[in-house]
This record gives structure tokens, C-alpha cells and sequence, in this order.
């Protein structure tokens, strides 16, 4: 009888008015829409904003990969494709202590270093990769890093994004490395939306004022990585909430 009774009361509770609250918006939905362009979009006065913002919060924002010279980085970038920098983290150390220079990193061989990285995701692939751009940075580049775009890309494993963290990290330029976080945080604020990457890439580099170009990139991942979070963004610690267009933001 009181089970009866409960079963009652819980079909009763369900059917009431305070069950009825008002649903989220599906996060997924609101970012696919986002990535069409039909979201607002962000004023340059909001976009320069932002960075002003970005710029004063961390004003010389840094990758969290470790590297002791530019080949060591382009290695630590190399393997942290479809992994965490602190996975990445975790495996170089012992590996750059052992190689990090091209001949150091050839003469180590795949299998060793295929054992010194398997704790990070597509360890055999990602190896095979290191040891034979090793082999064409000597061949080619005397041992060296090139500060090319295309003769980047011409190296196992390294993709335009690779070439872009390699070209601002280690040299410098302005370049805008659009990885997943950079891509969300871009489509989500109006900031630059596109169905790709490279869309992305391209109106970020249209739309962010020359003075904020150099750090743009890290601040980007930062405030993806911490705070715009993929499926619970932290929107009430966000520092450009009140400039964000989302239509899932959930704060203002
Ligand atoms: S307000 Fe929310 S959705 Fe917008 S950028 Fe900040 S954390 Fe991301």
C-alpha cells in the first residue's frame, strides 16, 4: 500500500510545475550553430577588448610544453597531437635527457623512443615520426630547426598547426595555431566562427589587432583550456563574459 502511495506521489511530483525547469541549452547544438556564423559576431571595439583584458590577466602567456631548444619543442608538439601537454609532459623529460638534438634523437632509434613515449596516445606513429624527422632536419637543415612554413610541413608528422605553435613559440612570428580549444572559444564568442580550422585561423588573423597577434594564440588555449571548458564552461569566472555573443553562456 505505501508503495502504492509513493509511486503516487513521485508520478504527482513529476507532473508538477517546479519539475518543469526550463532546460539548458544543448551545449553541442548551440556550438554547431556557432560554427555557420549564425551568432552574433563580436565588434572589433569587444575583440580588442578582450585581449586588452586577455593581456592584462597574464601578460606573457607561455606553452605549457616543456622544451629546452626549438627541436626539443617541435618534438614535444609533434607528440602532443590528440594528447594533453601535461601527458606530454610527464614522458619528455627522460626523453630530451637522453636526445635533444636531431643526431641524438636518430641515433636513439624508434624503438627506444617508441618506449620512452608510450605513455602518451598513438606512441608507435608518433615515434616512428620523431626519429625520421630527426633524420630530415640532418639531411636537409644541418641539424636545425628550419623557419619555414612549408619546409615545416615537409617533416613527418607536422601539420600547419605544428608549423604554427613551431613559428610563434620558438621564433616569434604571429601565427595562429588553431587547435580545439582555439576553435571552440573563437566560435563560441563570435570572435571568429568557421566550420574548420582553418576558416578559423584565417579571420582570427583578419580580426585581432597587430599588438595582441604574438600572445593571441596562447590566450586562446588558456582561456579554452581553464575556463571556456568544452562541456561546462565557467562562464561566471570568465573575464570576457559580458563581451561573449554565445547564446549558452551562462551568466549576463
Ligand atoms: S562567457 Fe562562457 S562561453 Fe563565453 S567565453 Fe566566457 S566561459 Fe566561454
Amino acid at each position: 500500500m505505501a508503495k502504492k502511495s509513493a509511486k503516487k506521489a513521485l508520478t504527482k511530483a513529476r507532473k508538477s510545475k517546479a519539475a518543469k525547469v526550463k532546460t539548458v541549452p544543448k551545449q553541442a547544438k548551440v556550438d554547431a550553430k556557432a560554427e555557420t556564423g549564425a551568432v552574433p559576431h563580436m565588434t572589433a571595439a569587444q575583440i580588442e577588448e578582450a585581449f586588452l583584458r586577455f593581456k592584462q590577466a597574464d601578460p606573457e602567456p607561455k606553452t605549457e610544453l616543456l622544451y629546452v631548444n626549438p627541436f626539443t619543442l617541435l618534438v614535444a608538439v609533434v607528440l602532443s597531437a590528440q594528447a594533453t601537454d601535461a601527458g606530454v609532459n610527464k614522458a619528455t623529460p627522460a626523453l630530451f635527457a637522453l636526445a635533444d638534438t636531431p643526431q641524438q634523437m636518430a641515433a636513439l632509434g624508434e624503438e627506444r623512443v617508441r618506449d620512452l613515449v608510450k605513455t602518451i596516445g598513438l606512441f608507435r606513429t608518433k615515434a616512428k615520426n620523431v626519429v625520421a624527422l630527426s633524420h630530415k632536419l640532418i639531411a636537409e637543415h644541418s641539424g636545425q630547426v628550419p623557419r619555414s612554413r612549408d619546409a615545416l610541413e615537409a617533416l613527418p608528422g607536422v601539420g600547419r598547426k605544428t608549423a604554427n605553435v613551431v613559428l610563434n613559440v620558438a621564433f616569434g612570428e604571429p601565427t595562429m595555431a588553431v587547435d580545439t580549444h582555439i576553435f571552440r572559444v573563437s566560435n563560441r564568442t563570435g570572435m571568429a566562427t568557421g566550420k574548420t580550422p582553418f576558416d578559423v585561423e584565417q579571420k582570427l588573423e583578419a580580426v585581432i589587432p597587430a599588438q595582441y597577434k604574438l600572445h593571441a594564440h596562447h590566450w586562446l588555449i588558456l582561456h579554452g583550456r581553464y575556463t571556456c571548458l568544452s562541456r561546462q564552461p565557467l562562464c561566471e569566472k570568465c573575464i570576457i563574459a559580458d563581451l561573449c555573443q554565445w547564446p549558452g553562456k551562462t551568466v549576463l
